[in-house]
């Protein structure tokens, strides 16, 4: 049975993370009745349209342009048009534009349907091998060292599966992080190049990875998630010990120089130290 855009519509249409084939029948049926497609990047949906044989009306839809497009949108729905949502691949909005979108959407009144499919973190997580039952999706870490082993203490101590994205070129340093905030022994997956010609699943301590990484160049390239196990308590106590050590600081100093004191002795960053040391403070009884 096939499925037919009903009008007055947004549709949240999940693509392909790599592997064409893993489009949906009703994804298909739903792009190529549409009257319109908003996507991220129209010449690369193009591509993807084409391969599918599907013609239809492309709107660019980015980041640096959501809000304006977003009105031209509300406008077309408003007026009846069925209108499809994709984002470069996987499921819009996951780590990609469209929850403007879909606010104003239901604000306004306008039905908005899903049309689930493939993405990188649900893929990754079922290969992973780590604990499914709980899990926390943190998207693309900060990019500045201070701001990423800062959110990395915030995670550290989670008692589920931690899931982030990642850009190849900045894996290295942001294991090397890991490795520094989470302790040498934290269990981590890196899924790489999922449903592609070259997919790997690399399982290890955040050390074996590291040195795996450094080893073989072919593991900085192409898409990739980590993934950290959860917590579990007896990992190298060099986690436990930055608090220990901060701690300890507290009882003779402020934060901020009980902070330097604590970076010099780890080369961790010293904001993030600060706010740990603030937070522990405020929870220091
Ligand atoms: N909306 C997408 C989804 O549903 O997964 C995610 C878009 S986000 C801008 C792109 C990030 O997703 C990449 O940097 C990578 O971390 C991850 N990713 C996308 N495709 C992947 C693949 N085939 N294998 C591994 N990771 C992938």
């Amino acid at each position: 049975m096939s499925t037919q855009a009903q009008p007055a519509t947004l549709y949240v249409v999940a693509t392909p993370i790599g592997h064409l084939d893993d489009i949906s029948r009703r994804a298909i049926d739903v792009l190529a009745t549409v009257d319109l497609i908003a996507a991220e990047d129209t010449r690369h949906s193009g591509q993807l349209l084409q391969a599918l044989g599907v013609q239809a009306e492309l709107l660019s839809f980015h980041e640096h342009n959501e809000d304006e497009r977003m009105r031209v949108l509300l406008e077309r729905l408003q007026q009846g048009a069925a209108v499809a949502l994709i984002s470069d691949a996987g499921t819009p909005l996951i780590s990609d534009p469209g929850f403007v979108l879909v606010r104003a959407c239901r604000e306004a009144g306008i039905a908005v349907v899903p049309v689930p499919g493939p993405s990188a973190l649900i893929a990754a997580l079922s290969v992973s091998g780590l604990p499914s039952d709980r899990f926390q999706f943190e998207g693309f870490l900060p990019r500045s060292q201070g701001k990423r082993q800062a959110r990395l203490l915030e995670l550290k101590n989670l008692p589920h599966t931690v899931i982030c994205y990642e850009s190849s070129h900045r894996l290295r340093e942001c294991l090397a992080d890991m490795h520094a905030v989470l302790g040498a022994d934290r269990q981590a997956v890196i899924a790489r190049e999922l449903t592609k010609h070259y997919e790997t699943i690399l399982s290890g301590t955040v050390t074996q990875l590291l040195e795996r990484v450094i080893a073989d160049a072919n593991q900085e390239r192409g898409e990739l998630v980590i993934l950290l196990a959860p917590y579990s308590g007896d990992e190298d106590s060099y986690t436990l010990s930055v608090e220990q050590m901060l701690r300890a600081a507290l009882n003779e100093l402020p934060p901020s120089q009980a902070a330097v004191l604590v970076a010099r002795l780890t080369g961790l960053k010293k904001k993030p130290l600060y706010q740990l040391a603030l937070t522990l403070q405020g929870t220091a009884t």
